[in-house]
Order: structure tokens, then C-alpha cells, then sequence
């Protein structure tokens, strides 16, 4: 088989490369590990930037997202018994978050995928990119037992934290900066009406709490949990209880609860690849780089990605050009490294670490007043939040 773009990993950043790409009249291939209904069973990010809901427009599939997903003007910040909004409209000239899961975003670009017959097979085993390096290179994996070939132009490495484009990269030529925390997210998901209509993170001596929801009646709660704890340990009522002492009264008195339907533990970290290309292969989305989920970035920073290589790809096939191929790492990465210190900033802001001395309470507790005190900071805040521009 014979393609212009092959692009391994069939998740948000693969699909929407995929249409973009697709909508261009640029022939590509997606192929999966997994099957179409172990992916859009995976619950992640559930918070799209500006440029991501453009992004997924330009790529035709942004319908749905539209008629349901919800418009957020501002987030709480709430600690110390209180609550302080932080006003993501009024602070940026009117920029706002829209919140729709991932499993939905997902799911538009897939049904729009089948629509336009573009070709994506899952269930491929042992998926490997080949000759990157030079001017003619492949892809293979294995189908039913069969081997195949994908003959490309370029490979587009799609494939999240653990895929094999990354690990194809000779170790000298790669060089990775990564922090890990010592603790996770404890994370369900139930149909009840969240707590509130915007988004809480809350610093708690208890530790972090987040009530975020996926549309007016179903609900995403996290708790900062240490990250050996065993998630049997953690009943529906257990963790009910602990987001309860973990909230301003007012919160905690508000919240409905209701049996969980998924729960699980997500460790956190911070990581980076550079380059993020490799002769023609381009890494892409967590593929290149991992956020922890406290600034919400990691699918808007797979998404801006997208943008880049998109541009670079379109600017190759329709006017000849390198340019935008070539400036890809670069462009990437700049945004990249603004997202993971964002990310990294609200994670230490917002948490409580193992280790933290009386010094370093004392700081995180200026850092929130000064926040909640300055113009000047809640904007540098709000205007990271709703995504810097591409
Ligand atoms: C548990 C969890 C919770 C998260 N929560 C949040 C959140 O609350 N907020 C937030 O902003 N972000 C969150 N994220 C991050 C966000 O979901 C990711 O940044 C986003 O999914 C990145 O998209 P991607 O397409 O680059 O990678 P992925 O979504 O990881 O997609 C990669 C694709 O590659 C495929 N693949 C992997 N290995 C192979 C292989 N060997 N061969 C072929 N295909 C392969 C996978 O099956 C997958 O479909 C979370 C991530 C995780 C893991």
C-alpha cells in the first residue's frame, strides 16, 4: 500500500491530523494497536482552547461539539475556606474554555473519517516506522497475522506517551527532560449535575481537589492521592466523603453524588522530547510530550501540534515548499515549553507535596493570595488557561 502521510495512532491528534489533512486532498493512512471501541472508551481531557474548537471546525467536524459542548467564562480557585473566580473572559478580551470530552471530540472525528473514506486500520500489531532518516519511508505492522507495508512520504508519529515512533528515534539523536511528581489524580466520573456550572480547583491541607463535569449532568471529580494508593481501597462513599472535606462549605453542602461509573488513578509528570522531528517522521502529541492535567493542556497541546505540522504538510504538497516542514520542531516546541510551565506552575500552586516544609507552604499560600489580589497575575493565569496563541 501506497500513501502520502502515514500516520500512526488513531488518537486526537492522529484523527485530526488525519482530517485536516483528509479535507486538504492529502492522501494519509491511520493505523491503531487498538480497536474503535477500546478508544473511545478512554476517559481523558475534557477541556478545549479556542484554537483547538477552530481547529476542529476547519477539520469540518465541529458540529456536534458546538451544539453541546458547554462555554466556560471563568474557573474557581478555592482555598483557605474560600473561593475566588478567576474571570477567563473579562481578563483576556473575551476568550473563553469550551468544555467537551474527549471521548466525544474522539468520536466527531471518527464518524467524520468514515464519512470522507479515509482509511484508518486498528487492531495492528507490531507497528513499526522504518527509513525515516531518508527519502523513502514506510511503515509496518501486522494484520490477522499477516505483514504489511505502508510506503509513505512522511510518518506522522500520533502514537501517545508509550508508541513506538518516539522509541524508533536513535538515542543520540533525541534528547527527552522529564519531572515526575510523587503523587496522582484519583479520577471518577458519575451522572450527576456538577457542583457548579465552572470548574473548581481547590488547595486543600488535605490535598488537591478538581470538580470539573463533562456536560450539565455528568460529572468529572479528581483527588490528589498518592500515587501507590490501590483504587479498591477507594469506595464511592470514601471518595465522596474526602471531596466533600476537600471543598469550601458551600461546595460541600452543594454537591449531589451518586454511584461512579468509571474511576481510576493517573500518575502525573512533566515530559518533553526534542526535536520533534526526525528526518520525515514528525512526533506529535504526547507522543512528543506529557503535561500533568492541572492546566488542562495535554489534548489542546496535541491539537496546536497538529496545527503546525498541518500547515507545514499543506504548504509541502500545495506550494512545494519545506518552510513550514522544516520549522516544525521549532514552532512546536515554543508553544510546548510555555504549556508544560503553566502546567507545572498550577500543579506545585495547587498541590500539597509530600516534602513541602513550612518555608514552601508559607510560599504557595503568598502565591495564591498574591493571584487573587493582582490584576496583573489572574490575567497571566486566564490568558495561559484559555491557550496562548498559535
Ligand atoms: C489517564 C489519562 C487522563 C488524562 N486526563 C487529562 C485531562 O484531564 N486533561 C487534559 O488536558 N489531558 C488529559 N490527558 C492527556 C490527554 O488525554 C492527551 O494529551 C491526549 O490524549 C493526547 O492525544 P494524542 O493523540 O497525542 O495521544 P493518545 O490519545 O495517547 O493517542 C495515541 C494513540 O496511539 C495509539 N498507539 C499507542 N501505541 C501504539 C502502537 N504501538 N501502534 C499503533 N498505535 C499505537 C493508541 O492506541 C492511541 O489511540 C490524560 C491522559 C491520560 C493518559
Amino acid at each position: 500500500m501506497r500513501t502520502q502521510v502515514a500516520i500512526i495512532g488513531s488518537g486526537p491528534s492522529g484523527l485530526l491530523l488525519g482530517q485536516l489533512l483528509t479535507e486538504a486532498g492529502i492522501d494519509n493512512v491511520i493505523i491503531d494497536r487498538v480497536g474503535k471501541d477500546y478508544i473511545l472508551g478512554r476517559v481523558r481531557a475534557g477541556v478545549l482552547e479556542e484554537g483547538t474548537v477552530a481547529l476542529m471546525d476547519q477539520a469540518k467536524a465541529g458540529a456536534r461539539m458546538h451544539a453541546e459542548g458547554l462555554p466556560h467564562d471563568g474557573i474557581s480557585l478555592a482555598f483557605d475556606g474560600r473561593d475566588h473566580r478567576i474571570d477567563l473572559f473579562g481578563l483576556t478580551g473575551g476568550k473563553r474554555v469550551l468544555v467537551y470530552g474527549q471521548t466525544e471530540l474522539t468520536r466527531d472525528l471518527m464518524e467524520h473519517r468514515e464519512m470522507r473514506g479515509g482509511q484508518t486500520i486498528y487492531d495492528a500489531a507490531n507497528v513499526q516506522p522504518h527509513a525515516f532518516e531518508g527519502a523513502t519511508p514506510y511503515v509496518t505492522y501486522e494484520k490477522d497475522g499477516v505483514s504489511q507495508r505502508i510506503d509513505c512520504d512522511f510518518v506522522a508519529g500520533c502514537d501517545g506517551f508509550h508508541g513506538p515512533s518516539r522509541k524508533a528515534v536513535p538515542e543520540k539523536a533525541i534528547r527527552t527532560f522529564e519531572k515526575v511528581y510523587p503523587f496522582g489524580w484519583l479520577g471518577i466520573l458519575a451522572e450527576v449535575a456538577p457542583v457548579s456550572h465552572e470548574l473548581i480547583y481547590a488547595n486543600h491541607p488535605r490535598g488537591f481537589a478538581l470538580c470539573s463535569m463533562r456536560s450539565e449532568h455528568r460529572s468529572r471529580y479528581y483527588l490528589q492521592c498518592p500515587v501507590d494508593e490501590k483504587i479498591e481501597d477507594w469506595s464511592d462513599d470514601r471518595f465522596w466523603d474526602e471531596l466533600r472535606r476537600r471543598l469550601p462549605v458551600q461546595h460541600a453542602e452543594a454537591l449531589i453524588t451518586a454511584p461512579s461509573f468509571e474511576k481510576s488513578i493517573a500518575p502525573l509528570r512533566s515530559f518533553v522530547a526534542e526535536p520533534m522531528r526526525f528526518g520525515r517522521m514528525f512526533l506529535v502529541g504526547d507522543a512528543a510530550h506529557i503535561v500533568p492535567p492541572t492546566g488542562a493542556k495535554g489534548l489542546n497541546l496535541a491539537a496546536s501540534d497538529v496545527h503546525y505540522l498541518f500547515s507545514g504538510l499543506a504548504e509541502y504538497y500545495q506550494d512545494g515548499s519545506n518552510a513550514g516542514i522544516d520549522a516544525y520542531s521549532q514552532r512546536a516546541l515554543a508553544r510546548v515549553w510555555k504549556a508544560v510551565r503553566f502546567s507545572w506552575w498550577m500543579t506545585t500552586m495547587l498541590h500539597r507535596f509530600p516534602d513541602t516544609g513550612d518555608f514552601d507552604q508559607k510560599i504557595q499560600e503568598a502565591e495564591l493570595d498574591y493571584l487573587t489580589h493582582s490584576r496583573a497575575a489572574s490575567t497571566a493565569l486566564a490568558e495561559n488557561y484559555v491557550g496562548l496563541p498559535y
